[in-house]
């Protein structure tokens, strides 16, 4: 039988471990990815630590995967060997439960399948994923590319483009790390008057080189008031994961602003008066559909959006997941497989 390499986590908070599996073949309605790159997500430490309920061990993490259609299981019509496609962190749904029929399908009550988390995912040389879960990847863009815009690309695309913001407004991205260099990129080549903000002055050549038309530096300024002396932002999409510095900004929204909340912060203190006064609202948003991943890919190709990534081989898991863990990697981090 033929082998792949798998990076695996066996059990929570454990060491990753590459280990040799029969190549596995896709079920009806599943397709096999020959994988060529795999993003390292922050929601990877949900396999890593065990924080997802109900995982089961051993898993192989990954929901940033982008490859080559190797073998199509009974039944798919939609997709055919050597195509290029992207794999998210939506994997599949039920199609029948009260969420599916109202067209949520994300809220699936009865079989939500995330890659990486319900099935194994792309930490590995094959995967074998339901196809719906697979996005088109354009040629113009190469697997390490395309690898971080199926989660940190779709992300911030989909909440930018689905914040209500219209051409020529006022949209503040807070944090400019692995979500935010994305997100300012996009909100600049969607028509939006965009601020970066950050904490560090720093950080202001980024902001600038991204595309940002301003900044703000969160601990010399008060961001809330920069914002209102810019006329006050129609959305801030709030990219980091901590929830005092969502705070800060929130007194930054215009009438009728929100804030999209896109950063998994433990909690968040909110003021009603600022929310009532202003019909302000604080909305949260996940990544997308699979035909959302393949908008976020056309668009990137479109405008240039590209992600700024650092790249190891599959058999230094270990150091690359440390490296995004860290919060130092500039800007991305992914895994190539090597074939
Ligand atoms: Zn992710
Ligand atoms: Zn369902």
């Amino acid at each position: 039988m033929p082998t792949m390499r798998v990076a695996q986590i066996a059990r929570p908070g454990g060491a990753f471990e590459l280990v040799e599996r029969g190549i596995p073949q896709p079920a009806a309605g599943w397709v096999r990815v020959k994988v060529q790159a795999c993003g390292i997500c922050h929601s990877d430490s949900l396999v890593k630590e065990g924080h997802w309920p109900g995982l089961q061990f051993p898993r192989v993490p990954g929901h940033e995967v982008v490859g080559i259609v190797d073998a199509v299981g009974a039944g798919v019509t939609q997709w055919r060997t050597g195509q290029r496609v992207g794999v998210g962190w939506r994997g599949g749904h039920c199609g029948m439960c009260d969420a599916c029929r109202n067209g949520d399908f994300f809220g699936c009550t009865v079989a939500l399948q995330i890659t990486g988390i319900s099935f194994d995912g792309g930490y590995a040389e094959y995967l074998v994923a339901p196809a719906i879960a697979l996005a088109l990847v354009p040629d113009d863009l190469s697997p390490v590319e395309a690898a971080p815009l199926m989660c940190a690309g779709i992300t911030t695309y989909n909440a930018l483009r689905n914040s209500g913001a219209r051409a020529g407004d006022l949209v503040g991205v807070l944090g400019l790390g692995g979500l935010g260099h994305l997100g300012v990129q996009y909100a600049v080549k969607m028509g939006f008057r965009t601020v970066g903000i950050a904490r560090g002055q720093d950080k202001a050549p980024l902001a600038a080189k991204l595309g940002a038309h301003h900044y703000i530096d969160s601990q010399a300024q008060d961001p809330a008031a920069e914002l209102q002396k810019l006329g006050g932002a129609k959305v801030i999409i709030a990219t980091v994961t901590n929830g005092d510095a969502m705070g800060a900004v929130q007194g930054g929204l215009g009438l009728n602003g929100t804030l999209m909340v896109i950063g998994a912060a433990q909690s968040l203190t909110v003021s009603p008066l600022l929310l009532l006064s202003g019909r302000r609202a604080i909305k949260g948003w996940y990544s997308g559909t699979a035909a959302d991943s393949q908008d976020t890919l056309r668009f990137s190709v479109l405008t240039g959006v590209r992600s700024m990534n650092e790249t190891y081989p599959l058999d230094q898991v270990g150091e690359a997941y440390d490296r995004m863990a860290s919060g130092k990697a500039r800007f991305r981090v992914v895994l190539t497989m090597g074939h």
